[in-house]
């Protein structure tokens, strides 16, 4: 009997959290918890530590350590604050495997530490791979890490490829991949309607029960547009070779098509739990706790082709590819102020699109050559997106 693997959850008070650690409850004979980590939620954070009795939790947030030590007391968790302490428990040691799932750019650096240190990198904060992708598969590659993807989409295609692609794509027969996506609670809402749904609209997606950000990134597709730049990275894939298409149910998630007209799909409930248990056990398999498919109950699947005057953010995505350098990490930081006036009602919902467009204008030639440039790139995006929010405001 080997010993259990320890698992750092980054994030876990998310969504992705939350199924992570279901999953892991599930197999306390193969994954144990070694650090927890949230923003600032110290209630849920702190009744996740007493029901998985992590050796840390951390709370990125330094005002929030007192409380979540107030509420621990004395007992097996150590509590750590501040990013550095993220940072820590994603690539300490004793840790196997790291799960990260934080929301945006906060992610970025304990996730690319644990590509780093060489660990299983499970990885949801697609935020990451979009700003620093060519750091982070490089990271990657150096120190010998295990990158699993946890995006559906991703997770789907890495599941339908063949087990070595190292040669390329075509070398392993591979004619295309095929990202589905659900379209979003606004798929088929007059287009002069748009400008006024609501938050609370938005974050209604219709299939899939997930974080706001990202909820608000599927009404708009500037998550299928993320995902493209992810399928780029994680795959080696050529823009031309990644296609996107609407699939309402989420059912199938996503396909790879190979030269001799063969496609391959995975297929199962849209539940989280599923690509999750797949990058904890993978090669193995363990259950999840999501029922298998009926295919009789499913009945109908339906595929349409995106409208891009509809969501001009998937076109925005894969214009910050084209352009390569800073780009992507400009569309991203856009991206997330956007979101959150969108969020906090400052910003109409096809702003989203606007902002975005006018940041990555100004300033989407900045270069992303090492982690400081990233990180410029991203400060300064946001900054003069912060301009333009202010002068609409004004
Ligand atoms: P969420 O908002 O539910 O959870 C986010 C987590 O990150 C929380 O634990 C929060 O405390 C933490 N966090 C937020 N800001 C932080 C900060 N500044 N510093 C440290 N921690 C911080 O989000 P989610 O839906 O679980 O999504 C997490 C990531 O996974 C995102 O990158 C998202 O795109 C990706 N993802 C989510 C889903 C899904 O179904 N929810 C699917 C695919 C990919
Ligand atoms: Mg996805």
């Amino acid at each position: 009997m080997t010993e259990p693997r320890l698992i750092t959850v980054l994030g876990a008070t998310g969504s992705i959290g939350k199924s992570t650690l279901d999953v892991i409850a599930r197999h306390p004979d193969r994954y144990r918890v070694f650090a927890l980590t949230a923003n600032r939620s110290v209630d849920c954070l702190a009744a996740q530590c007493r029901e998985h009795r992590p050796r840390y939790a951390v709370v990125a947030d330094v005002a929030a350590g007192a409380a979540l030590k107030a509420a621990l007391g004395e007992g097996t968790t150590e509590v750590l604050t501040g990013p550095e302490a993220l940072v820590a428990v994603a690539s300490a040691s004793e840790v196997h495997s790291v799960m990260a799932a934080i929301v945006g750019a906060a992610g970025l650096l304990p996730s690319l530490a644990a590509a780093r240190a060489g660990k299983r990198v499970l990885l949801a904060n697609k935020e990451a791979l979009v700003m620093s992708g060519r750091l982070f598969m490089d990271a990657i590659a150096t120190s010998g890490a295990e990158l699993l993807p946890i995006d559906s989409e991703h997770n789907a295609v890495f599941q339908c490829l063949p087990p070595r692609t190292a040669a390329g794509l075509e070398a392993a027969g591979v004619a295309r991949i095929t990202l589905t996506a659900s379209g979003g609670p606004f798929r088929n809402t007059p287009l002069a309607d748009l400008e006024r749904v609501t938050p609370a609209q938005a974050v209604a997606h219709p299939n899939w029960s997930m974080g706001r950000k990202i909820s608000v990134d599927s009404a708009t597709m500037m998550n299928k547009g993320l995902e493209f730049i992810e399928a780029c990275w994680l795959f080696a894939a050529r823009a031309e070779q990644v296609d996107i298409v609407i699939h309402p149910q989420s059912i199938i998630h996503s396909l790879v098509s190979y030269a001799d007209g063969s496609t391959l799909a995975q297929l199962g409930h849209p539940d989280m739990r599923t690509p999750i248990a797949h990058a904890l056990a993978w090669p193995a398999r363990i259950d999840s706790g999501v029922e298998l498919l009926d295919l009789v109950q499913v009945g109908r699947l339906e595929f349409h082709a995106p409208d891009e005057t509809r969501f001009p953010c998937l076109a925005l995505a894969r214009a910050a590819w084209a352009a390569g350098g800073g780009a992507t990490a400009v569309l991203n930081a856009a991206n997330e102020v956007a979101v959150e006036a969108f969020l906090a009602g400052s910003l109409g919902f096809t702003g989203i699109a606007r902002l975005v467009e006018a940041t990555l204008d100004r300033c989407g030639h900045l270069p992303a050559a090492g982690i400081e440039s990233v990180l410029a790139a991203d400060a300064e995006a946001r900054q003069r997106a912060r301009e333009w929010l202010a002068r609409k405001a004004a």
